[in-house]
Formats: C-alpha cells, sequence, structure tokens
C-alpha cells in the first residue's frame, strides 16, 4: 500500500504521512486527513511506497477530494513560493488556493450564472417601480447599461439585488445564463479596433515574436499611451494560438469598467476575474474554469497569479510597480515577481506595463534582462501639463494659494471638473498645544491621533482608538488648542466657502466606508453632479471622469523627508498616477503642484514628466547608499505586548546568524517605524546581501533557528525583499 505526503496548514514546514486509500493517487491531489484530534484537508506533493513513520502510527487519509489535481507547474510555483518567501509549505500552499478548497465539506460551486433582461424585460420602465423601490430602479438601470450582471456585480449593487434579480427570473423580466458564456446585449456595440500607432505595433511585433519562450518586456507609457491597446492585440494573438492570458491589475483597478471594456472590445471572449471580493463560490468556479482552460483571459489581482493555466501562453501584469501586488501577511509574496518565474518556468512572454516602472523593474530593462518598449505619445489626446506653484510665501492657514483657487473657478465656470488631490502618507490633521508642544498621541500607538472635524474626535488611523475632541490641553490647561496639518475633511470645508454655488464631494477612507458608498459616488461623478472632488489615494488611480481637467496636489512636500527610501519613489508614481486623471480625449488636462521646494529634481522631473532622469537619479543614489535593487533585503519582524520580549528575541535572532558571514549584512534590531501598534510593541532586524542567493542561503539556515527558539508571547516573520520597512 502506498504512501501519500501530504502538505497541512501549519506552520511546520514539512510533509506529513499517510497511508494512501484504496485508490492510487497522484501529487496534487486534495485529500481529508485525520489531524490530531481533527480532520484537515491536505494537498498531496509526494507519493511513496514507504513511509519512515512506524506502521502502526501511520493514519489513513479518509476521502480524496472531487477537484481535478493541480497540475505539476502549479505545484511547482507553490513551492518556489515556500522556499522562497520563507513560508512553511502547507501554508504557502493553502495561501495559494481559493479557500473553499480548506473545508473538509467541499463542495463543488454551483454553476456560476449571469443575468441579462429578456426582451419583455428590456421593455421595462423605471417609472414602473415606485420612487422608493430603489434597488429595482438601480438593477434595472445596471441591467441595461452592463450587458450582463453576475452575482457579485449584483452584490456590488445592493444586498438585495440578488433577490429582486432572482424575483425577476420569475416574471420572465431576467434570464440567468451560463457564466463563461460570452453574450452581446443585441444593439451593444463592441468598441472599435483602432488602426494601431506604429510604436504600438512595433511593441506587439516584438514581443508576439517571443510567443511560446521565455521573454520578459518593460511596456513604458504614461497614462492614456495606448499600454491597454497593446495588451488587446497580444490577447488576440494568444487566443488565436489556442492560448490563454493572464492578466495581473492593481486591486483598485479590477473595476467592472475595465471588466466592460475588455468585454466590449472581445465579445465573444471567455473571460473571469479574480480577486478578493468576490463570493467564496464565485471566487472558486472561476478559478475552476482557468484549471480546465475554459477561460481564456484570466483578469485578477495578486491572488490570481496561483490559478493553474494549461494553455498559459502569455502573462500581463499592468501597474508593476503598484503595491497591492505585494501580500503583506501570511505568504509575503510579490506577485509581479512570482509572475517572472511562472513566465521563465512555463516558457511564455511577460509584459510589465508601467507609466513609472519600479526601480527594481527599471534597473532590469537597463541591464537588458528585460527588453525595454516605450510608448512615448497619446494616439488620442495631448498630455496634461504639470505646473509647479510656489507656495513659500502663503499663509500656513490658507490651504490653497491664490493660483490654484483662480484655476479651480475658470473650471466650475465652465462646468468642468476639479480634484484636489491630498497626499496623506505621513500627514494628517491633528491637534497640538502651542502653550506646553503637547500633542495628541494614541495611547496604544506611537502615533498621532487625527483630527476628525465632523464628529469632532480624535481617531488612531492605525488602531482605531477614538476619543472625544479635548476642551482644553490635557497638559497645561490651555484652553487654546490648534490644529496641525491639513485633512481632507478641512479642505471640504474650505472649499465649500470660497465656491458656495459649487458641490463638493469629499472620497476618502471615512466618507466611503459605508458599503455601496464609493459606488453611488462614482455614479455622481459620471452624471456630472458633482464641481469638486477632494479625495486622497482612492482617487489617484484607475478611475477615468471625461469632465475632469484640473487636478490640484495640495501636500506632496512631506515625503520629501520620509525615512523610507522608496518614498520619492512612490511620490513620483502617485503624482504620475494623479496627473493621468486630467483630461481626456476631447478636453485638455492641467496639473497644479502646491510646494515649498519647486528646485528639487523630483519636482523639475515631474514639470518635464521625465521619469526616467529621475529614475537614473534615484538609481545612482541607491547604489551609492547600498539599497535595493542593488541589494536584496529580508526583514525579521518582531511584536509583543512586552518591549522586553521583543528586543530579547530580536538579539537571540542576531545572535543565531553567527559570525564570519561576509555575503550577509545583518544590521541591529530596532523599533519599527511605529513602535508600538494597537498596545503591541515592534521592532525588526534587516538582513541584506548583494547576492539573492547568498540571501536565500543565509534565510533558510536561519530561519529554522528561529522556529527552534519557541519563543512565547512573540509574534514574528520574515519578510523577503519587503517593500516598507
Ligand atoms: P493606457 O492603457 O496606456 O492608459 P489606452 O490603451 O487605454 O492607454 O489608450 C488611451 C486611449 O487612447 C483610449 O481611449 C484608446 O481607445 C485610445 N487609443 C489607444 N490606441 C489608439 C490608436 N492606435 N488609435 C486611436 N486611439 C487609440
Ligand atoms: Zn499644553
Ligand atoms: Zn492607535
Amino acid at each position: 500500500m502506498g504512501i501519500a505526503r501530504v502538505a497541512l496548514d501549519c506552520p511546520m514546514n514539512s510533509l506529513f504521512d499517510y497511508r494512501q486509500p484504496g485508490q492510487r493517487l497522484t501529487v496534487g491531489q486534495l485529500v481529508v486527513v485525520p489531524f490530531g484530534v481533527r480532520r484537515q484537508v491536505g494537498l498531496v506533493l509526494e507519493v511513496a511506497e514507504q513511509s519512515e513513520i512506524a506502521d502502526a502510527r501511520l493514519r489513513s487519509i479518509e476521502s480524496v477530494m472531487p477537484v481535478e489535481p493541480l497540475p505539476a507547474h502549479t505545484l511547482a510555483l507553490i513551492r518556489f513560493s515556500s522556499d522562497y518567501y520563507q513560508c512553511p509549505i502547507g501554508q504557502a500552499a493553502f495561501a495559494a488556493l481559493p479557500a473553499v478548497f480548506r473545508r473538509v465539506r467541499y463542495v463543488a460551486p454551483e454553476p456560476q450564472r449571469q443575468y441579462v433582461l429578456t426582451a419583455t424585460g428590456r421593455n421595462l420602465n423605471a417609472d414602473q417601480f415606485p420612487v422608493r423601490a430603489i434597488v429595482k430602479r438601480r438593477l434595472l438601470q445596471a441591467l441595461r447599461s452592463e450587458h450582463a450582471l453576475r452575482r457579485s456585480d449584483l452584490n456590488a449593487l445592493s444586498a438585495r439585488a440578488v433577490a429582486v434579480a432572482e424575483s425577476w427570473v420569475g416574471e420572465g423580466w431576467v434570464e440567468k445564463l451560463e457564466l463563461i458564456a460570452p453574450r452581446v446585449k443585441p444593439g451593444f456595440m463592441t468598441s472599435a479596433q483602432h488602426e494601431l500607432t506604429q510604436e504600438q505595433r512595433n511593441a506587439v511585433e516584438a514581443i508576439a515574436a517571443g510567443f511560446g519562450s521565455y521573454s520578459p518586456w518593460l511596456l513604458e507609457g504614461v497614462t492614456g499611451s495606448g499600454k491597454t491597446e497593446v495588451y488587446f492585440s497580444l490577447i488576440e494573438r494568444a487566443v488565436g494560438r489556442g492560448q490563454q492570458t493572464l492578466l495581473l491589475v492593481p486591486e483598485i483597478n479590477l473595476t467592472p469598467q475595465l471588466e466592460q471594456r475588455f468585454r466590449g472590445r472581445f465579445p465573444d471572449l471567455r473571460l473571469v476575474s479574480l480577486h478578493s471580493n468576490l463570493a467564496d463560490g464565485e471566487r472558486c468556479a472561476n478559478w475552476l474554469a482557468g484549471q480546465a482552460g475554459q477561460a481564456q483571459v484570466v483578469i485578477g489581482t495578486r491572488l490570481s497569479i496561483f490559478t493553474p493555466l494549461p494553455h498559459l501562453g502569455l502573462i500581463i501584469v499592468d501597474e508593476e510597480q503598484d503595491g497591492s501586488f505585494k501580500q503583506q501577511d501570511g505568504l509575503r509574496y510579490s506577485a509581479r515577481d512570482l509572475a517572472v518565474f511562472l513566465a521563465r518556468l512555463r516558457q511564455v512572454p511577460i509584459v510589465l506595463g508601467s507609466a513609472t516602472p519600479s526601480l527594481e523593474t527599471y534597473h532590469n530593462a537597463r541591464n537588458n534582462r528585460f527588453g525595454h518598449l516605450h510608448l512615448s505619445r497619446r494616439p488620442v489626446a495631448s498630455r496634461a501639463s504639470i505646473k509647479l506653484v510656489d507656495i513659500r510665501g502663503m499663509p500656513k492657514a490658507q490651504g490653497l494659494s491664490d493660483e490654484v483657487l483662480q484655476a479651480l473657478a475658470a473650471r466650475h465656470e465652465r462646468n468642468e471638473q476639479s480634484l484636489v488631490f491630498l497626499n496623506r502618507r505621513g500627514f494628517a490633521p491633528t491637534l497640538v498645544c502651542n502653550a506646553c508642544g503637547w500633542n495628541a498621541g494614541c495611547s496604544r500607538c506611537t502615533a498621532r491621533l487625527v483630527w476628525h472635524l465632523r464628529d469632532a474626535v480624535l481617531r488612531c488611523h492605525y488602531c482605531g482608538h477614538q476619543e472625544r475632541l479635548p476642551r482644553s490641553c490635557p497638559s497645561c490647561g490651555n484652553q487654546d488648542l490648534k490644529g496641525l496639518g491639513q485633512g481632507t475633511q478641512r479642505l471640504e470645508q474650505l472649499l465649500g466657502v470660497r465656491f458656495p454655488d459649487a458641490r463638493v464631494l469629499r472620497v476618502d477612507r471615512d466618507s466611503t466606508r459605508r458599503k455601496h458608498a464609493w459606488h453611488t459616488m462614482q455614479d455622481e461623478i459620471r452624471g456630472e453632479r458633482v464641481d469638486i472632488l477632494v479625495g486622497t489615494q482612492m482617487l489617484a488611480k484607475g478611475h477615468d471622469f471625461p469632465k475632469l481637467t484640473l487636478v490640484v496636489v495640495v501636500n506632496p512636500d512631506s515625503a520629501l523627508f520620509s525615512t523610507d527610501f522608496r518614498a520619492g519613489e512612490k511620490l513620483f508614481q502617485q503624482l504620475m498616477q494623479v496627473a493621468g486623471r486630467a483630461g481626456r480625449a476631447d478636453l485638455a488636462g492641467e496639473v497644479l503642484v502646491q510646494t515649498q521646494f519647486p528646485g528639487h529634481p523630483l519636482y523639475q522631473a515631474l514639470v518635464h514628466q521625465d521619469y526616467r532622469s529621475y529614475a537614473e537619479e534615484l538609481l545612482e543614489e541607491r547604489r551609492r547608499a547600498a539599497f535595493p535593487p542593488f541589494v536584496y533585503q529580508a526583514l525579521l519582524r518582531a511584536e509583543s505586548q512586552s518591549e522586553a520580549k521583543v528586543m530579547e528575541f530580536l538579539a537571540y535572532a542576531a545572535n543565531q546568524a553567527g559570525t564570519g558571514r561576509t555575503a550577509v549584512t545583518l544590521y541591529d534590531p530596532v523599533p519599527a517605524t511605529i513602535a508600538k501598534l494597537a498596545g503591541h510593541h515592534r521592532g525588526h532586524l534587516l538582513a541584506q546581501s548583494a547576492s539573492r542567493t547568498e540571501l536565500q542561503r543565509f534565510l533558510s539556515e536561519w530561519r529554522p533557528r528561529l522556529v527552534e527558539k519557541k519563543a512565547t508571547r512573540v509574534r514574528w516573520s520574515l519578510d523577503v525583499d519587503p517593500i516598507d520597512l
């Protein structure tokens, strides 16, 4: 009787031996096994004839899950992730798989359906419904404008939308079609296929020449330069070859509009999406459609990198510099880096697209490890012009300069929209006492409390702690407490006073907290019921608002003095991204950046929209300072309610690294930037090497020793290639 070696979701980095059941197993199968006193799902990674474990102690596999075994290439990717990111194999495996596969009582997901209006349904009129039947009205409108809605779309619309749609099936107004059956609504316009520009054609030809082999490319081009059109052409070719495409996009970009654009361009395409907001069943169904080879295109966020795609022919990573490709807990992988590994493993071309590539990717292109393609012009719209507004002489309290106010007024007069963008990284309004220097800090974290104007509370943005606004300084009794810094709420107020007849909409994490709020807001903006938008990061990416012609950036300067060596790179990327929001095909865009340091090289490069010159400068800085991409890093993080425990653990770790290492540098243990978070003290230890291999070798020897310590009351983790220190 054979043995199966099974990976289980537990912190031990080893496989567990089980007796095979009557049937012969293959690697890649999911099985239910007894583990301790419970039953658990495991992934068979090896089969063998014999076990080292005594026969009497060997337990048997209980059942085999009714799922196709994972293919060898997916197992290879999981193994690589586990090794490279120093994550126990079972944890890595189950971080990679959809959650439903973790259930011992797995039921295959119901076939997913999409809801489409029938002929009778298309004749419905929203006015048939009472004015207060908001869900019905909204549903009808959505079914009309998008040609098909899936369960997840309905849930995004309203919690009751599925129930309403089901009742409409009964009425004969709506029919349910199979999920991946392509469907074009009668009269639904497929978007026209553009004649590619010379640059686009060159890019497509260069990349397509590499079909069937590993060839990595950086496709550089500003927003609107036509990268997506290049993706379209490549996908068309991959489909023509009978192959599947994996398209990775940042979390915030995977919007219904994006999917709609793809469906519009390829009405016959079998496309599925994968992201964390899908219901478990839908995510599983889409995964299985990929694994079965049915889905021709999988478009997804970082987690979709693990989808088994038997006919994979092409990988595209859009906005490859985006931070959301890095998983920040459990298996701390970079989906972009894994995508490159996967492309090599599967011998397919990979395209990394960006307006402002990460320095890691830029460096690879510069060293000819990646091919470098550039789309230098926008085929339709001209680029927005970027201007610096010197605010050195401006009174602090004013917040917006005269030049900015005039520009806002002009847009308002022309019925165009403006966006006032606040870079909130390390910057938020807080409360200070000018008499004694007291400032409002969180009692559980080393973070300042943020002053929320509207609810008159101080709130910690790290742990959620909240307290009422004090009437006087808790330290000296001074009654005249002042706000410091500028928040979106203050800006919203200020704009309301300056432009009393303008409709101002604030979009940030607070104002969109309610479910569906952001959805509704986008409708308001597209419907031109908003004049001035005030917002943070959420508005920087991905959203196209055709009437938006002015972007004002209020306070980017703080990032120039950050302790994070990536701050400059991130700021430039973010400003270019937000600049991409201004101006569409027929309306020229303008970007105004308020700064006290107009001469700074970052802003100079920004004005000329010349990322390369700035990237070259940053690279030179990093080379001199020995920072990534010239070295490789791993961060050991530890946290505990006891500060002493953290430091003791890190000191132990440093000690275990041994001496005589030359290729790996270990820095001293230090408190984290947020040294205390929700009552937990945090510290870290940085390991660094000019050689990736050496660092990997070191980590694989080091980690087991850290496990041996069996540290109590300390939580620790290793982060390989961390993007935040
Ligand atoms: P990106 O993905 O780089 O932001 P897109 O591919 O979305 O750019 O292109 C921006 C706009 O330009 C879109 O409206 C697109 O339809 C249009 N466009 C792209 N390529 C062409 C072309 N060759 N001819 C005409 N219009 C184009
Ligand atoms: Zn005081
Ligand atoms: Zn806190």
